[in-house]
């Protein structure tokens, strides 16, 4: 299995290596230059089957000889032994033909363990092979930072430098960044909001004298093992509903446009997914895009769902590489464009997209009724990302089930589940002490070679 750049240019990887490089070296983002597909009966035999086995036989056909079959189902017990729910991700029904697929009982509370809790441990082993030591370099919303800190803190071999908006994320997902108290995690709030970090670490990754000294990696969504991880629970919600034999309908809270862009692979690998509904805060550029055609940034506006509070949603790179018949040139030309305000999709690619994609956005005035209205009327209550899929779902009912992504516990966000259900959702025992632990707290301007000069001074690299 190879890799390729969305931009055509970079070098052509094995797994592995697309894991540690993160951002190709032409900017781009790597993506497998084949989708390996399932015949109907494969994945009828991943009904009853636990969450670690459908792992395997879903993430074994991407990662070619990188790990031996014992050290990868190794690997994947070890990243999911930690979750609070023996299912890892359960299905709860909300109505009739609507279902809520649960992605928060990792030990960050958020579905950013999935992935990171499983990258944690092929980058050990990858690293425990090369005897290589490396700087982990994260932008968060909010969640990617924290659960990234949990799956790398302690570790002889990694650095990991977490970047976050300052003033812009939950307290909870604050101090579950800065009270770490592991020399190798560098946490640095930064004067901005999540494209000004997520610009920062790609600047990085361009800037291959720095990358090259430090051993720079990546752990956002840009990075194909992330996407590769998550494709996992769409298998297992959609068989667990009746797939093959049933189609099903997913919609997936969206930001960094990681979690969709997972489930698309999955329908590309031969799962039945009639939809996958693109469910956006008022940060709406990708309905804005899939409407009109038009991906036009206009300014991070702060919502109560703050991990979805993006404009520059990077994997959406990978859907428009796919969309212009893999053409890297015509990618590189539309990021250009980006660069300098925007850019408009071809009537076809916009065609393409839209057989798989449909979309809605959600005002904070709706995301506030509907986790009110779906604790009155089933008794769960959602985190405000969470809501906003639930409120667009609901838009995009039909005959096929349709399952939504339930991407945070309400207690990573009780400021605003309170306000909207006057219930405060409270910690779970393990973090039930998160507010009387110390903060380290490092304030950096949005200035690239002043983070540079921290990471360095921090690795001594
Ligand atoms: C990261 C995140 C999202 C958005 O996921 P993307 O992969 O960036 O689209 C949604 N909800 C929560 C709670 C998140 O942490």
């Amino acid at each position: 299995m190879k890799y390729i750049s969305t931009r055509g240019t970079a070098p052509v990887l094995t797994f592995g290596e697309a894991m540690m490089t993160g951002l190709a070296r032409d900017g781009g983002l790597y993506v497998p230059e084949t989708v390996p597909a399932f015949t109907a009966p494969e994945i009828a035999a991943l009904a009853g089957q636990s969450y670690e086995e459908v792992a395997f036989r879903v993430i074994r056909p991407f990662t070619g000889d990188t790990f031996t079959d014992e050290e990868l189902r190794g690997l994947i017990d070890k990243a999911y032994a930690g979750f609070a729910h023996a299912a890892r991700a359960p299905l709860v029904q909300l109505a009739p033909n609507h279902f809520l697929l649960e992605l928060f009982h990792g030990p960050t509370l958020a579905f950013k363990d999935f992935a990171m809790q499983l990258i944690g441990q092929l980058f050990q082993a990858a690293l425990a092979k090369s005897g290589e030591k490396i700087t982990i370099v994260g932008a968060t919303s909010g969640d990617t930072g924290s659960a990234a800190i949990e799956a790398f803190r302690g570790l002889s071999n990694v650095d990991v430098v977490i970047m976050y908006p300052h003033g812009r994320v939950s307290d909870v997902q604050r101090r579950q960044m800065t009270t770490p108290s592991e020399s190798n995690v560098h946490t640095l709030a930064v004067d901005g909001d999540f494209d000004t970090c997520q610009a920062l670490v790609k600047d990085m990754f361009n800037d291959f004298t720095f990358r090259d000294a430090v051993g720079l990696a990546g752990v956002n969504s840009i990075n194909w093992g992330r996407v590769l991880v998550q494709v996992v629970y769409y298998f297992t919600a959609a068989v667990s509903l009746g797939a093959p034999g049933r189609p099903v309908s997913f919609t997936v809270p969206t930001g960094n446009f990681g979690d969709i862009f997972a489930g698309y692979i999955a329908r590309k690998m031969g799962l039945p997914i009639e939809k996958l509904v693109v469910a956006t805060n008022q940060n709406d550029i990708l309905h804005r895009a899939l409407s009109s055609g038009d991906y036009v940034p206009d300014g991070v506006k702060p919502s109560i769902s703050p991990s979805m509070d993006i404009q520059v949603s990077s994997n959406f790179e990978r859907a428009l590489f796919d969309a212009y018949g893999r053409d890297g040139a015509a990618v590189t030309q539309l990021m250009a464009e980006l660069k300098a305000g925007g850019f408009h999709i071809s009537q076809g690619a916009l065609e393409t997209l839209r057989a798989s994609f449909d979309s809605g956005r959600v005002s904070e005035e709706e995301t506030s009724a509907t986790i009110r209205r779906v604790l009155d009327g089933t008794g769960e209550l959602l985190c405000p990302h969470s809501a906003v899929a639930v409120a667009v779902a609901e838009q995009h009912l039909g005959t096929v089930p349709m399952i939504t992504l339930a991407t945070a516990h309400p207690a990573k966000f009780p400021d605003a589940v309170e306000a909207a259900s006057g219930i405060r959702p409270a910690l779970p025992p393990h973090m039930a002490d998160l507010f009387d632990r110390p903060e380290r707290v490092n304030r950096i301007a949005n200035d690239l070679s002043a983070v540079e000069t921290f990471i360095r001074e921090r690795t001594g690299r």
